[in-house]
């Protein structure tokens, strides 16, 4: 008699346990969906890109964001590059002019 209630205990516990986890992932995939809807009427490219000016890499002609770009100051002016690469070819040809 004890090991048939505690059976069914155990049978309830499983049950309640497969619920709780069927809900949980219920919600981990109702999630992300609404929060990919709600980041998309945000806007893709993000508040970060939108920081600081955009300026054009000398080397390359590729715009860049002065607040993530490379900088090189030249003459009293600030040179602004995509990558380290580009401020290295830039320095490179100025020794070399
Ligand atoms: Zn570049």
């Amino acid at each position: 008699m004890i090991d048939l209630l505690s059976s069914i205990l155990d049978a309830i516990v499983a049950l309640t346990l497969l619920w709780a986890i069927f809900r949980a992932l219920r919600n981990l995939f109702g999630g992300p969906a609404r929060t990919f809807v709600g980041s998309k009427s945000h806007g893709k490219p993000g508040p970060r890109a939108a920081q600081g000016q955009m300026v054009r890499d000398p080397v390359c002609g590729m715009f860049v964001s002065t607040e993530l770009s490379h900088r090189l100051v030249e003459d009293g002016k600030t040179l602004h590059f995509c990558s380290e690469k580009c401020r290295e070819t830039y320095q490179k040809n100025a020794v070399k002019a």
